[in-house]
């Protein structure tokens, strides 16, 4: 029976899309929100190109997936306008992605072996 059991360390990256969405609700990801803005009430992304932009979005400097337990600290927080966010997480987005190709790959690659064991 070994063979149907999970191994713990697998980790679904779908259903951690699912909980940082609801995370992005709670009262504690609002309030770091506003303590980050007001920090850095201008995009830093910006800033460092000599562009003067009022941030519009914070932003996690180390995602959520990367590191969940810095969800809520202010200093993994930076001020970013639409514009820079868009472009971060288009990044991100494409690196997800990747990892889901290659979960594909890998189960159907599994499955192959299934069928010719
Ligand atoms: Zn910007």
């Amino acid at each position: 029976m070994w063979r149907i059991k999970r191994k713990k360390k697998d980790v679904d990256p779908f259903s951690l899309r699912d909980k940082h969405q609801r995370y992005y609700q709670t009262s504690t990801h609002q309030r770091w929100r506003l303590a980050v803005l007001n920090r850095d009430p201008l995009c830093v992304e910006c800033e460092q190109q000599g562009v003067i932009e009022p941030a519009t979005v914070a932003d996690h400097i180390e995602s959520l997936t990367n590191r969940w337990d810095l969800r809520s600290s202010i200093d993994n927080g930076q001020g970013l306008c639409a514009l820079c966010h868009n472009k971060k997480s288009g990044n991100e987005r494409i690196a997800y992605s990747k990892v889901k190709q290659e979960l594909t790959v890998n189960s159907t690659m599994t499955e192959l072996n299934n069928w010719f064991e």
